[in-house]
């Protein structure tokens, strides 16, 4: 019996269980849950595995079952675009971060500034924000990818091969960079606790992760939505339940905004076109080199840049402050 079989009557958001066989919310430990949909890889086919995806009523947060966070060998492919910045068109962190980076690192104080990105890979993201400032002068990276090491010391930047859990500073750091992370990690509140302890007094985080109330999410909710990356993002937000958890983590929100994210659009349309059997995509070619998605992508970015103004979209950018 899956989770819709127990419960198939949330769209209210109004349900509210304590059913002892449900799963319980990653945040706190709620037991207020339902399940939301169910969801494959239909991104890089790592298997043919269902998941669900459940909601707590309480956190207002979705989260995947089962979640995999002691399997990631098995769940990140080694086509993974985070692996592969150069892919630039399915990184819609890679753009749309320049000038949000420039206008930032000049609203903080210091001579000299430090600077930590979380996930950072091989430090492609800090290069960009040594360009954007001369005032930065220590970079340091922290990500699981063995791999990016190297490369990251050769452009200068400090490397942990580890966890931000278990990331342990001998300086505190003026930005704090927490790009497509938060919704990766198996406890988000810990994490953001973490970044709460490292950051310098005046200092800034800057955290981008998506938005599950946003019209494609609502749309493709029952059609593997890209957002819900699945297998691989285990912790969905939307502006208030973000919100509300930085604040108990002793953070506050200096600015907001919503962003564009096409390529979830694209995507989701791709992966309903293979559900049809119009397309075919496979471990051996992800959806993101299929040849229409360039092309799909461009058609949805100007439809999301011609709503921006007016809608909550797929991706949220938090500028974060100490308390
Ligand atoms: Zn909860």
């Amino acid at each position: 019996m899956n989770g819709k079989d127990k419960i198939d009557n949330d769209r209210s958001g109004a349900l509210v269980t304590e059913d002892s066989s449900l799963p319980r919310c990653p945040i706190k430990g709620c037991t207020e849950t339902s399940w939301y949909a169910d969801a494959q890889d239909i991104e890089y086919h790592t298997s043919d595995r269902t998941y669900s995806f459940y909601k707590c009523q309480r956190c207002d947060v979705l989260f995947i079952v089962p979640m995999l966070w002691d399997r990631l060998g098995e769940i990140y492919p080694k086509t993974y675009y985070s692996y592969a910045p150069k892919k630039g068109d399915v990184v819609p962190r890679q753009r749309s971060a320049h000038r949000r980076l420039v206008k930032l690192l000049a609203s903080i104080p210091g001579d000299r500034l430090s600077v930590l990105d979380i996930g950072g890979g091989s430090g492609w993201m800090l290069d960009q924000v040594k360009c954007c400032s001369a005032r930065v002068s220590f970079t340091q990276c922290i990500d699981l990818d063995e791999s990016a090491q190297a490369q990251a010391a050769a452009h200068g930047h400090a490397y942990h091969l580890g966890r931000i859990e278990e990331f342990e500073a001998d300086r505190r750091f003026d930005l704090v960079l927490g790009l497509g992370l938060i919704e990766h990690v198996r406890d988000p509140a810990l994490v953001l606790r973490r970044i709460e302890g490292l950051l310098a007094d005046h200092g800034r985080a800057l955290i981008m992760t998506p938005n599950f109330d946003a019209l494609d999410a609502r749309l493709f909710r029952h059609y593997s939505w890209v957002g819900y990356h699945t297998p691989r993002h285990f912790v969905l937000f939307n502006r208030q339940s973000f919100t509300e958890l930085a604040e108990q983590s002793g953070l506050s929100v200096v600015s907001f905004s919503y962003i564009r994210a096409p390529s979830y659009w694209s995507g989701s349309v791709l992966g309903v076109m293979r559900r049809l059997g119009l397309i075919e995509i496979s471990a051996q070619r992800p959806m993101w080199y299929h040849p229409l998605h360039p092309i799909l992508r461009a058609s949805f970015a100007a439809f999301e840049f011609a709503r921006t103004p007016f809608a909550r979209l797929s991706h949220m950018v938090f500028t974060l402050g100490r308390r």
